[in-house]
């Protein structure tokens, strides 16, 4: 079993978080240290500690991170003008929290997708 992180206390509700959205698959919340005017995490509410551990059993959760995503897009207002979705994994992905999530980055021109 892997080990549970800060995110599924968020996911119950159990620490503070700006939660945008929730249902019976998928969280998604505001970034504690935005990297840009929009920057909300998805995540599933099962864990998946990363893309790694991704099995056709999780894929009605991973699907439903990108519709949300899209859905909350439209609701920031930054859907016409464009945005980012980013998963890390692992340590050259830069993962920090191991429970698979998905960064909808946007608000403002990102710039190149890979950092020099
Ligand atoms: P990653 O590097 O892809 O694992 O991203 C982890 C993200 O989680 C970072 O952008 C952090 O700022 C964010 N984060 C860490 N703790 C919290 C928290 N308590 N609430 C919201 N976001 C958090």
């Amino acid at each position: 079993m892997a080990e549970e992180t800060l995110f599924s206390k968020i996911i119950r509700r159990e620490i503070p978080a700006d939660i945008v959205y929730q249902d019976e698959l998928v969280t998604a919340f505001r970034d504690i240290a935005p990297k840009a005017p929009t920057h909300i995490l998805i995540v599933p509410n099962i864990l998946i500690p990363t893309a790694n551990d991704a099995v056709a059993g999780h894929e009605a959760a991973l699907g439903r991170m990108i519709t949300v995503a899209a859905k909350i897009a439209k609701e920031e207002g930054i859907a016409e003008d464009g945005y980012r979705l980013i998963i890390n994994c692992n340590q050259h992905g830069g993962q920090e929290v191991y429970h698979i999530h998905l960064h909808l980055v946007g608000g403002r021109p990102l710039g190149p997708m890979i950092a020099h």
